[in-house]
């Protein structure tokens, strides 16, 4: 339910003064349906526009004269503007219209008659002009000349002054609205109450307000974060209403964990420990352990598993793909075998008689662990008692297919594992309504990857280096970039191509080709070839992104690196350096390399660590690539810079926590004004990423 007082910015945009049905689907284009996207739309730039005297202008800039309309001096030919000659105590200036508005002109400014003009001048020889002025006004209106003038994003059809009018309009609508923020806060910023701030917005003085680190602009912003962290905060909270069965850490857990043939790495030691507070709270999982490739993801599900197998009840791991659920199942099955847990595993492949087995062994609980592909939540998988849901490459799954998983027991926990490492402030925003574990530290014993940047025209030599490395029984990855979304076909056309050249190099059976456009079990069968070191290269566009774990592989080619974003590089480099030898990773890039490009390059020489590339990524795209970054599922947010401001993403995730602490139904004062500003932003509890509830 909305707050009455927010009524009139509901208002549709339509109802504002200057709106008629003509433009209003213009309006609606640059801001949005409503009174509100009208009032929160930003101007981008802003004209300054400094009252002078005709002696003192300055060339090329922008600027106000009062003057007396002194001649009119119509065209002597077509192509000529009509101009009119104005006159201050100091010297003349001429006003210039190409084509047509002459009788106009003539009739509303008499000669003698005073005004107030204001547009870029510009000096021909000793004359100075404005060709059509911005404003041409009777004196008596010179106040209606801005002297800063916030230039709005257009829409063909709707010049920045008539949105800046409607805006204004809009502003003239926006009521005083009860403070949400702690006033400590705001004062300790010196920030203004919205209402200022809103004014404010739209009435800068100087670029520096423009600025996404102007006091006003990061009292929007941190309102806007506020809304949204204080609605995942709540759904976290709801979720954790959900009881489910409190499952205990087992003394056996630790028995297949110390004959493990290695010792877990601090990090899955405490995401361990993470996840068993969450499985014994009596209250519903929900969390995301993040870790880069080789991390050892795995091994901790694994151990959960284990755990819940103890306890009497039944897991599932669920894999984008089949050939990773084998690796699922062959790392795990034994180890816990061991134990006594009985895992199976179940993809597309099984049919009739063998299937109908693995589905009774589930149903009757016989067998404790469950790995598998979508086969897992086909309607017919009944389980006597699932409680634990392993999503793996969670990004790859859409929130129902998790939600089927989960609906196949009563109060199934659910942990989501992923091998993209977001930078801290992202992942708050990004997975605010759930609880991170990231594994941090690398498994003791790997080998640095060896990183290199080359020129493309460096090809021959480097496919000379590739022929002895594989002679040596050596594999490698050889990536083709990404040339457009839209574009698929050019792509695979392009690792069709380089695909050709290698096999006529090195041998045709001694490349293997993947591409985005094969049928998934094309994709999974050389995929097998390759880890079965059947084929020794394999061209690939970016499908190999998935974790396939190929540890003889320890060259990976990526041409037209400065066409991925960092993480992705860091992503496709991760699939090399699994096993005991050295591994190498060769960018290859076409010169010249813009500051970015070599920046990028550069990051991804000098370290291995996902979460620092991750952070220097966003930092090296800036908030200015809201495409990169919305891509990553960042919201639509209208007043966020997610670089400029991310101490103030830090800061509301806090906030968002220790008010629902405080105040859990919003019911005190504030409470009540935060949830006028959930609904001015529409930040409801619901939806997101663990919509499941
Ligand atoms: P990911 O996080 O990419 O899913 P995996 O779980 O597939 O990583 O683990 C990658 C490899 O590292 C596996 O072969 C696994 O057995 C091994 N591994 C996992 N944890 C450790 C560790 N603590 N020490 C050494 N090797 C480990
Ligand atoms: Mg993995």
């Amino acid at each position: 339910m909305r707050p009455e007082i927010l009524f009139p910015l509901f208002a549709p945009a339509a109802s504002l003064k200057g709106v008629g049905p003509k433009i209003a689907p213009l309006v609606e284009r640059a801001a949005g349906p409503l009174v509100r996207d009208v009032l929160f739309l930003s101007p981008q730039t802003l004209v300054d526009r400094p009252v002078t005297t005709i002696a003192e202008a300055r060339e090329g800039e922008v600027q106000t004269f009062r003057v007396r309309i002194d001649a009119h001096i119509p065209p002597a030919r077509k192509s000529l503007p009509y101009a009119i000659r104005c006159a201050d105590e100091t010297g003349f200036i001429f006003l210039s219209w190409f084509k047509g508005y002459g009788q106009h002109l003539a009739q509303s400014h008499p000669p003698g008659a005073m005004r107030a003009v204001s547009g870029k001048a510009e000096r021909y020889g000793a004359q100075l002009s404005i060709a059509h002025p911005d404003y041409l006004l009777p004196i008596e209106r010179a106040d209606d000349i801005p002297r800063h003038e916030p230039v709005y994003p257009t829409t063909a059809g709707l010049p920045s002054r008539t949105l800046r009018r409607i805006a204004l309009s809009a502003l003239e609508r926006a009521p005083d609205l009860p403070e949400w923020q702690d006033p400590a806060w705001l004062a300790r910023h010196g920030w203004p109450s919205w209402r200022d701030a809103v004014a404010a917005l739209h009435a800068p003085i100087s670029a520096a307000d423009l600025d996404a680190i102007a006091p006003v602009r990061r009292r929007l912003a941190y309102d806007e974060l506020l809304a949204h962290h204080l609605a995942m905060a709540q759904r976290k909270a709801e979720r954790r209403a959900h009881p489910a069965p409190p499952i205990f850490h087992d003394a056996r857990t630790d028995e297949i964990a110390s004959a493990l043939p290695f010792k877990l790495t601090g990090a899955q030691i405490r995401t361990v420990a993470e996840i068993g507070g969450d499985l014994a709270s009596g209250e519903r999982m929900s969390r995301l352990v993040q870790g880069d490739v080789g991390s050892g993801k795995t091994v901790v599900a694994m151990l959960a598993m284990a755990d819940v197998a103890a306890g009497g009840r039944q897991s599932a791991l669920m894999a984008p793909t089949e050939i990773l659920a084998r690796q699922h199942f062959e790392t795990i099955a034994e180890p816990l075998e061991k134990a006594g847990i009985h895992a199976v595993l179940l993809t597309g492949r099984d049919k009739g008689v063998e299937r109908a087995a693995k589905l009774r062994a589930l149903t009757s609980g016989q067998v404790q662990v469950a790995v598998g592909t979508h086969a897992l939540f086909q309607d017919d998988v009944l389980f006597d008692a699932l409680s634990l849901a392993v999503i793996d490459e969670q990004h790859r799954f859409g929130v129902s297919e998790r939600r089927r998983l989960q609906a196949k027991g009563e109060g199934v926990h659910l942990l989501a594992l992923s091998a993209t490492p977001i930078p801290r402030t992202l992942e708050l925003t990004l997975y605010g309504d759930l609880d991170v574990s990231r594994l941090d530290e690398k498994p003791a014993g790997r080998k640095p990857v060896t990183t290199t940047a080359a020129p493309t025209a460096r090809l021959p030599e480097i496919v000379g280096r590739l022929r002895q490395a594989i002679a040596g029984g050596a594999q490698a990855f050889w990536i083709c970039p990404l040339v457009s979304e839209s574009e698929v076909l050019v792509d695979v056309t392009a690792a069709e191509s380089r695909a050709a050249t290698l096999r006529q190099a090195l041998g045709e059976r001694t490349v293997g080709l993947i591409h985005g456009k094969l049928p998934p079990a094309e994709k999974d069968a050389v995929m097998a070839a390759f880890a079965a070191g059947d084929i020794s290269v394999l061209v690939a566009t970016t499908v190999v992104e998935v974790g396939v774990n190929v540890p003889n592989a320890t060259i990976m080619v990526i041409e037209h690196a400065d066409r991925f974003g960092l993480a992705q590089l860091h992503q496709l480099r991760g699939r090399v350096g699994r096993g005991a030898a050295q591994s190498s990773c060769l960018l290859l890039y076409d010169p010249p390399l813009s500051a970015t490009g070599q920046a990028r390059l550069n990051v991804l020489r000098e370290t291995e660590d996902g979460f620092l590339i991750a952070e220097k990524d966003l930092e090296l795209r800036g908030g200015g690539d809201a495409l990169g970054l919305r891509q990553s599922g960042l919201p639509d947010y209208r007043f966020v810079d997610p670089v400029a401001h991310r101490d103030l993403m830090i800061a509301a995730a806090d906030d968002a926590r220790l008010i629902l602490h405080r105040d859990p139904k919003l019911e005190t004062p504030r409470g009540q004004a935060l949830r006028v500003l959930q609904a001015l932003f529409d930040w409801k509890p619901d939806g997101g990423w663990s919509a499941a509830g």
